[in-house]
């Protein structure tokens, strides 16, 4: 499909060792620059971020902490290590930051390792609901080594019912609860949480990773105040590289640390740990404030854009970054949409929305953000645009129209042209 590139303007070294991987890389790089990304999890990094992914703190071993490591040669990587924790800290204000997770599925089995025992109870929203696997879903193995018993939104307003979960929480007595997950449009009330695990004795785990940037920016509440335990990725909103954080109360700092190393980890991904520092200072700064509040207000905007043109949003619109879509009143299932849009230019994923009839595998709904599309610059006065071309490429979907496709296709990239991504060569 593409030819092999023998130079690369960034990478000259993988270009001229492996050409074809080179050629891979380009061609990702030419997809995220053409496409308007409106997966909610994906995000451009910057640059910096970037560029201290792939430095030769690759190359070490670390097991340990800072100043408590299984291997000599810590001079530096302490210091990166603790530099990313201090920032984390800092920025969330919590007691005690954890930045050796590889991921945010790690991360959360990490949580159950610092408190559960085997066949004990979580509380966690219901994936097709909204919640992520690793909140006690049946297929995810903290669903199976754990009992997993599962909250929902109410029917009626597509939200999370307190007090479904406070007679949940009364009934089934979990150590641990959830709070947050993958698709949940609207705010989370950490503070109704926390009343919820104080009466039943539970450790709350505020799940934080599609917010966590809003967070850090401003633009959504803060659990510092309410969770025992924040566990974040540090890849999507939150814009550094694919990795994630456990933040706790200095009470279970020890517990995490030990469920993380040696509990279920070896090393740390140093090259990562400094990324993440690189993207908390980042976030700590003024363009973060103003980009993380642009996400809410290009969201809420295309949100309404949506509805005006008839699209069915769960619980009627966003509170942040996130609109998830039923889209059994346009006659496409969520699959055949997400196809389609694909093709047109405009990258989402097809999800199951609240009471879905359909099958996970091929659901009502797709799911869209604006974390990526903000990152580049794109203003609250595109989002007509955008709204009217996904309107186009569902209905071009149901007729079968390629030619509207191929159409909306030439003018979504002729946007993008005129909001260069971050991190991405220019022209
Ligand atoms: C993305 C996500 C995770 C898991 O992150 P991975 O890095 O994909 O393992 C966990 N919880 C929530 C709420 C998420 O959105």
């Amino acid at each position: 499909m593409t030819a092999p590139v023998r130079t690369h303007p960034r990478h000259p070294a993988l270009a001229a060792a492996d050409p074809r991987l080179a050629a891979l890389v380009a061609a990702e790089e030419q997809l995220q620059a053409d496409t308007l990304r409106l997966i909610p999890s994906e995000n451009y990094v910057s640059a910096a971020v970037l560029e201290a992914s792939g430095t030769v703190l690759q190359n070490k071993y670390s097991e340990g902490y800072p100043g408590k490591r299984y291997y000599e040669g810590q001079q530096i990587i302490d210091q990166v290590e603790a530099l990313a924790a201090e920032r984390a800290t800092s920025l969330f204000r919590m007691d005690h930051a954890n930045v050796q997770p590889y991921s945010g599925s790690p991360a959360n089995l990490a949580v159950y390792l610092a408190f559960l025992k085997p066949g004990d109870t979580v509380l966690g929203m219901s994936l097709p609901m909204g919640g992520h696997l690793t909140h006690g879903w049946g297929v995810s193995a903290t669903g199976t080594w754990f009992r997993g018993v599962q909250y929902g939104v109410r029917r009626d307003t597509g939200r999370v019912d307190l007090d479904e979960v406070r007679d949940l929480a009364r009934a089934e007595r979990p150590r641990l609860i959830f709070c947050g997950g993958t698709a949940v449009p609207r705010t989370v009330d950490f503070a109704g949480f926390a009343e919820i695990a104080r009466e039943v004795g539970a450790v709350l785990v505020a799940d934080v990773a599609h917010i966590a940037g809003l967070i850090a920016g401003g633009a959504h509440p803060s659990p510092a105040p309410y969770a025992d335990v924040v566990s974040t990725t540090t890849h999507k909103t939150l814009r550094g590289p694919r990795g994630a954080m456990l933040l706790s109360r200095a009470e279970h700092a020890r517990a995490i640390d030990r469920a993380v190393f040696p509990g279920l980890q070896g090393g740390p991904h140093n090259q990562t740990t400094a990324a993440i520092a690189v993207a908390l200072g980042e976030a700590a700064g003024p363009d973060f404030r103003a980009y993380a509040h642009q996400v809410v207000t290009n969201a809420r905007t295309l949100g309404e854009e949506l509805a005006s043109r008839g699209f069915d949003l769960v619980s009627g619109g966003t509170d942040n970054h996130l609109l998830l879509i039923d889209l059994t009143s346009r006659g496409v299932p969520g699959k055949t949409a997400a196809k389609a849009l694909d093709r047109a230019g405009i990258v989402v994923n097809h999800n199951t929305v609240p009471y879905d009839p359909r099958k996970p595998f091929d659901p009502s709904g797709i799911r869209i953000g604006t974390p990526a599309l903000t990152s580049r610059g794109v203003p609250a006065s595109e989002m007509a645009a955008v709204a009217q071309w996904i309107t186009q490429a569902v209905e071009a979907a149901r007729t079968g129209d390629e030619p509207a496709i191929a159409k909306v296709r030439a003018e979504v990239k002729e946007l993008m042209d005129g909001y260069p991504a971050p991190g991405l060569p220019v022209g």
